[in-house]
């Protein structure tokens, strides 16, 4: 506990500050701009003395932590120096190799020298993979619909050999994707990306939500995380800020008044509705500090969604540091946009970032010209929207930079809509696998799969002219087969 002070920076890394881009104290991090409080928990621990807002507090540290831990899922497989302190430290061969010798084999498979510490490590992948025969019969029932226990029936395999053999999968697959991603961020820096974020069981209830960002025009995957840590346990008490569990959630959850929102047909009212939804949060960027209902997972923690996608944008901009300049649609979502605000904040003020919220209805045809376009400032925040409407086919963009003079061209070209197709993509073919009874309570047992199927929707699946996401932007030269990804 602690009055009067912002959360202690974390590697020079502080993303408390005034997130309203027109105010002089954005991105400002002393403390004598800002009203803090912490003895009244109904009202705001930070406001901007200039402008008024409010955003909630974050544990820097925290962030950081999540940052380590998606770091570490997404490349802890792959082959890299291994020793602590050394400057090639945890970069992987597949993508760093200026820091590495070859250095003979081992067995069949490739040894690699560190150029700095002189350690020697094996790449566990290299070699031909024995297990392909019965991992690509695997891989075809999965993708064909089959539940586990059939799956194990038909392969006369027990469940343990069979999540043996997704990890395994998903570790080639996660392997193949790193030195497609590295192309892809040396060859498409012209590409706007695109921001979704759904449940990652829709009828679990399990509070484990799904964001990803990818080329927002043929679906390339880059980055994917959920909040939910299958290795750490659930606290037992709501922690403050900064405490240092302040990214686990407890199971204290509070349906009693939960609101479910029906999306309006029309889309002035939904948008205003999801500002109405957004302020009935105690913490405007944590969808679950309103009344609502959560089924806690049966093993493992929840983590704070706000920790989700800071940790995802700070990936992000790792990644993205040699772009000059990008583009990111996203929807209507304070959580994204807190994050984005924060952790490209130099980027938006030099404005070579450009974060543009998207919301459509049902009856918008992809790519539409735009019509009569009417701009509205909306909500407390007083978002400058542009919507246009065209018989009922409705469609509103809101540049988070308040940059002008463009809408016309993002009201036609800004489209979350392929990311979205990814996700409905993977619930449609793996129904049967992540509504199970005993899943619902276990989203664990998924996250191999969410390898598995990123490597496939950016290798393997065809649009209808047969052509792949990684094909369209020039980074491969055929569709992958579910064989080459396991080769
Ligand atoms: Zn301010
Ligand atoms: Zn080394």
């Amino acid at each position: 506990m602690s009055t009067g002070k912002l959360p202690p920076a974390a590697d020079g890394l502080q993303l408390n500050f005034c997130k309203t881009l027109a105010c002089r104290n954005f991105g400002l991090s002393d403390k004598k701009f800002y009203l803090l409080q912490d003895t009244d928990p109904s009202r705001p621990s930070l406001v901007c003395r200039e402008c008024g807002a409010f955003p909630p507090l974050l544990n820097n540290h925290a962030v950081m932590d999540e940052y380590l831990r998606l770091k570490a899922q997404d490349s802890g497989n792959l082959a890299a120096c291994s020793t602590q302190g050394c400057p090639a430290h945890g970069l992987p061969v597949l993508t760093h190799r200026e820091h590495y010798h070859a250095f003979g084999y081992s067995g069949e498979r490739q040894r690699y020298r560190c150029k700095h510490c002189q350690s020697t490590f094996v790449d566990k992948w290299s070699n031909a993979n024995p297990k392909i025969d019965v991992q690509q019969k695997l891989l075809g029932l999965l993708f064909t619909g089959y539940a586990v226990r059939e799956i194990c029936r038909k392969l006369a395999i027990n469940p343990k050999t069979f999540y043996d053999h997704l990890d395994q999968i998903a570790a080639r697959c996660r392997n193949k994707l790193a030195s497609v991603d590295a192309r892809f961020l040396q060859m498409a820096t012209n590409t706007p990306l695109a921001s979704s974020l759904v449940p990652l069981q829709p009828k679990s209830d399990n509070g484990v939500m799904w964001l990803t960002t990818g080329d927002a025009e043929h679906g390339y995957i880059l980055l994917q995380n959920i909040n939910y840590s299958a290795a750490e346990e659930k606290p037992d008490h709501l922690a403050d800020v900064f405490d240092a569990s302040s990214r686990l959630m407890p199971d204290a959850f509070h349906p009693n008044g939960e609101i479910h929102l029906q999306k309006s047909s029309d889309l002035l009212t939904q948008v205003n509705d999801k500002y109405k939804e957004v302020l009935s949060r105690s913490n405007v960027e944590d969808p679950y500090t309103r009344p609502i209902r959560v089924d806690y997972p049966s093993k493992g923690c929840l983590i704070r969604p706000q920790y989700t996608a800071y940790a995802q944008y700070l990936r992000l901009k790792e990644l993205l540091e040699s772009w000059d300049s990008f583009t990111l649609y996203l929807p209507q979502e304070p959580l994204m946009r807190s994050a984005m605000m924060s952790i490209f904040k130099e980027r938006l003020m030099a404005q070579t970032c450009h974060p543009i919220y998207v919301e459509q209805n049902a009856h918008w045809v992809e790519g539409s010209a735009a019509s009569n376009i009417d701009i509205m400032l909306l909500s407390w925040w007083r978002d400058r929207w542009a919507f246009t409407q065209e018989g009922t086919a409705a469609k509103a963009i809101c540049h988070l930079g308040r940059e002008t003079g463009s809408e016309e061209a993002w009201l036609q070209d800004a489209s979350t809509q392929v990311v979205y197709q990814y996700q409905a993509r993977f619930h449609q073919h793996f129904r049967s696998l992540i509504d199970e009874p005993r899943r619902r309570l276990r989203p664990g047992g998924l996250l191999p799969l969410l390898d598995i199927f990123r490597a496939w929707n950016n290798l393997c699946n065809q649009n209808s002219e047969g052509i792949t996401p990684a094909q369209a932007l020039g980074l491969t030269r055929h569709p992958y087969t579910l064989a080459h990804l396991l080769a």
